[in-house]
């Protein structure tokens, strides 16, 4: 008898190999990264149909075979179906999704944090309301998977000194990973001078967790949101150990 398996996945992008059957890549609540094929799935008659979507969850069920995986079973656990409606909500989960398939991996040790990490942030970007809302959870998503895997940047003291900063003039550096006080930063020629209010703004996101309303979550606004969007992009992407392809979609929404 054929060896098999059961977990949860999220389905973050497909590839055709005949014509009817695709590769799904996607992340797993116990594997991290693992890719199967879908037999079938391109005809109308699939029974895999439409939750080998991208972005939807299933628990599935996988025959192990010598080189890949077959996907056998499919019962969807979330369709995120509201993301679906709305274009800067598909593209910002799309960017995210990417974050997931550059920074994760086969038999990842985190791969269940992640894995809640992105279902709760599709679930949380569905629900939104007001595109402040989504963007927030962007940003929130930005900030916790690059602590999950161990790239977390540093928001409240200055990175080379360790002292909180005294004067208003802060300073942002990718290649340190946070901020600096204005006597470090006249060493580091690559920064970005950033105001007060933003510092307080990305460590109050990363240090709550994710379903925590804050105080923020009334104040920011769609131009604060998309900066410090910008802000962790360039981060992710510095340390990404692939390219990036979803970030011109992002430019396109801003
Ligand atoms: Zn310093």
């Amino acid at each position: 008898m054929r060896e098999q398996f059961t977990t949860n996945a999220i389905n973050l992008k497909s590839y055709s190999i005949s014509e009817s059957d695709k590769i799904i890549l996607m992340y797993s609540k116990e594997k991290g990264l693992i890719k199967g094929v879908a037999k079938g799935i391109k005809k109308i008659t699939s029974k895999l149909g439409g939750r080998m979507d991208m972005l939807v969850a299933n628990k599935m069920m996988l025959n192990k075979g010598k080189n890949l995986d077959t996907i056998c079973q499919a019962e969807a656990l979330n369709t995120f179906f509201n993301l679906r409606s709305d274009m800067n909500k598909l593209f910002y989960a799309m960017y995210c999704s990417e974050i997931v398939s550059n920074f994760g991996t086969e038999n990842d040790p985190n791969s269940e944090e992640i894995y809640n990490l992105f279902y709760t942030f599709l679930e949380q970007i569905s629900k939104a309301s007001r595109k402040e809302q989504a963007m927030l959870s962007v940003l929130r998503f930005q900030l916790k998977i690059m602590d999950i895997t161990g790239y977390s940047l540093e928001l409240k003291d200055c990175v080379k000194c360790l002292k909180e900063p005294n004067s208003e003039e802060i300073y942002f550096s990718i290649e340190q990973g946070g901020i600096l006080c204005k006597e470090c930063a006249q060493d580091i020629c690559k920064k970005v001078k950033i105001p007060n209010k933003i510092k307080e703004f990305l460590n109050t996101l990363l240090e709550e967790d994710f379903n925590v309303h804050t105080k923020y979550d009334d104040l920011a606004t769609e131009k604060i949101c998309d900066i410090c969007i910008n802000l962790l992009k360039n981060y992710i992407e510095y340390y990404s150990p692939k390219k990036f392809k979803t970030t011109q979609i992002l430019e396109s929404i801003r």
